[in-house]
């Protein structure tokens, strides 16, 4: 008898917007046997893996993990030795803030066979959305993603991260915004540095808000941005979409891609 050969596929969904899944993640997502998935990743995403197929949810939420990350790349090994084809569907790419690394170490580990698909991460979604260039020859020609919530590391090293000609986007930044912003004022960058905030983008209910190092903190509390959000700072956050509304002002994007 022909033993059945498992396969894990790690792959990126992009920001949110199904239209912004790559061709091939949803051609493998079709023919999922399981599907192991985080909360990032859109409804109607999950919904191309055939009726057939077992969905396993191991969301993190801030602090409160469901599965430990062990756990999860012990499930991912095991469904793939018993002959499944497995997907690991993760929001955005796979590698880009997103412990993509650690489960393809684990596969590696286990010999089993495994493929990474990648995705559009949220820097370059929410950006694209938004109508800001990441890099632009008038405004910035280095990129740095980083992220503001770092493990095993209380204080992530801010210094030379941002400043003139160069676009800083800061990945799960929400809650240390405030103290974001004084450690790049503090490595020397103006107050009035643009930051753009987007708030689940590319997703229906996206908002996307223009402040400055100053007043990014005040935005993110008044106008009680929720997670996902991504915020951008540099010259090039203040093109968004309409530049007469940069400032501390609000700029609603709400269902570009439902009029699409
Ligand atoms: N692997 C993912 C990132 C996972 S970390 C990627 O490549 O995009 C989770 C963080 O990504 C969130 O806290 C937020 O900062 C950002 N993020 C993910 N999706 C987002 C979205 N649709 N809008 C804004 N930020 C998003």
């Amino acid at each position: 008898m022909k033993v059945k050969h498992g396969k894990l596929w790690i792959v990126g969904a992009g920001p949110g917007d199904i239209d912004l899944l790559t061709v091939k993640a949803a051609r493998i997502l079709s023919t999922a046997e399981v599907l192991v998935y985080d909360k990032l990743v859109s409804k109607n995403i999950l919904a191309l893996a055939p009726p057939s197929c077992s969905k396993i949810f191991v969301g993190k939420t801030r602090g409160k993990h469901t599965l430990p990350q062990a756990r999860i790349n012990q499930l991912l090994v095991d469904q793939t030795l018993s002959g499944l084809q497995v997907v690991r569907l993760k929001g955005g790419d796979p590698f880009v803030f997103g412990r993509g690394g650690e489960e393809l170490e684990a596969a590696r580990a286990a010999n089993i066979d495994v493929e990474i698909i990648p995705g559009i991460t949220a820097a370059l979604g929410c950006a694209a959305i938004a109508q800001i260039p990441l890099t632009h020859r008038d405004h910035a020609s280095a990129l740095t993603f980083v992220t503001g919530q770092c493990r095993d590391l209380a204080d992530q090293n801010w210094r030379g991260l941002a400043g003139p000609g160069r676009t800083l986007v800061v990945y799960m930044g929400l809650n240390g915004a405030h103290s974001i912003a004084d450690k790049l004022i503090a490595d020397g960058l103006s107050a009035a540095t643009p930051v753009a905030v987007v708030e689940n983008g590319t997703r229906a209910d996206m908002r996307v808000f223009v402040a400055t190092l100053s007043t990014v903190a005040d935005v993110v509390a008044r106008e009680a941005v929720q997670s996902p959000a991504l915020l951008i700072v540099g010259e090039v956050a203040a093109l968004a979409l309409n530049p007469s509304l940069a400032g501390e002002t609000l700029i609603l994007l709400q269902h570009i891609t439902q009029a699409a």
